[in-house]
């Protein structure tokens, strides 16, 4: 059984289709990354899998039962997480304020575990920080925090919104590496929206390109790769 799996699943704003009939799985420990131009419906195939857009049509299964009729915070429960664009970390709370708002579903005795034996490992610089306003770190070291955040619920699904927007090159690299690192040492699987193509075949395991709200092209990281002109294409950048 697949970890999650759409099956075609369509969603409207008003009367404008944004996804047309997606289908898509996502198998335990991987990482799948959704690349495709502006305005393609990416966000929006996210957004509706934590449940932040009702769908009209379709299904969602995760570990096999349905769920697209639940609430964004029962979702949450399950173990899926979402890193929204733009970070959006508690602007005026500190590092650990941060973190515990992460694990406010959890026990107390469960987010000291996930403190010790995840974030510290994962990410030192903010146990480092763990006292600063959040809103006064670097764009990169605030992504860092939305994905410990996202972490410290104890999600076995992250998804994850663009997470290297507008971060200089050398954070989006560290931002990769811990996104890899945690689905490999983990085992916490990914769903990422990547403008960037390279980025995104360096840590899919499988990919779709998404355009006009359909699935347009899919394929492991191997398979895709070999067809690079009809990606750039899809893409629209190298
Ligand atoms: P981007 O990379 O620009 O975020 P995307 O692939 O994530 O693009 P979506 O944000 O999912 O695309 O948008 C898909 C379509 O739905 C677009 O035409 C967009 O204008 C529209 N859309 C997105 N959010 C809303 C909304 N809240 N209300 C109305 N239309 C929306």
């Amino acid at each position: 059984m697949e970890l999650l799996e759409v099956k075609n699943v369509s969603v409207k704003y008003g009367i404008a289709p944004a996804l047309r009939n997606i289908s898509a799985k996502l198998g335990h420990e991987k990482v799948v990354v959704l690349l495709g131009p502006n305005g393609a419906g990416k966000s929006t195939f996210i957004k509706s899998l934590i449940g932040l857009v009702k769908i009209y049509e379709g299904e969602i299964f995760y570990r096999g039962e349905r769920i697209d009729d639940l609430p964004v915070h029962k979702r949450a429960r399950r173990g899926i997480s979402l890193v929204p664009e733009g970070r959006r970390v508690f602007a005026n709370m500190s590092v650990m304020e941060n973190l515990y708002l992460g694990g406010y579903q959890r026990l107390k005795k469960e987010i000291e575990t996930e403190l010790e034996n995840t974030v510290k490992i994962f990410f030192p610089r903010l146990i480092e920080r763990r006292r600063q306003i959040a809103g006064t770190l670097s764009g990169g070291e605030q992504q860092m925090l939305a994905i410990a955040r996202a972490i410290m619920s104890g999600a076995r699904l992250v998804l994850l919104d663009e997470p290297s927007l507008g971060l200089a090159p050398i954070m989006v690299k560290q931002v990769a590496q811990v996104i890899s690192r945690l689905n490999k040492e983990k085992k916490v699987s990914m769903i990422m929206v990547e403008q960037n193509a390279n980025l995104g075949f360096q840590i899919a395991d499988y990919v779709y390109v998404i355009e006009g709200g359909r699935v347009r092209l899919e394929g492991t990281n191997e398979e895709l790769s070999k067809s690079e002109k009809i990606i750039h294409a899809y893409i629209g950048v190298e």
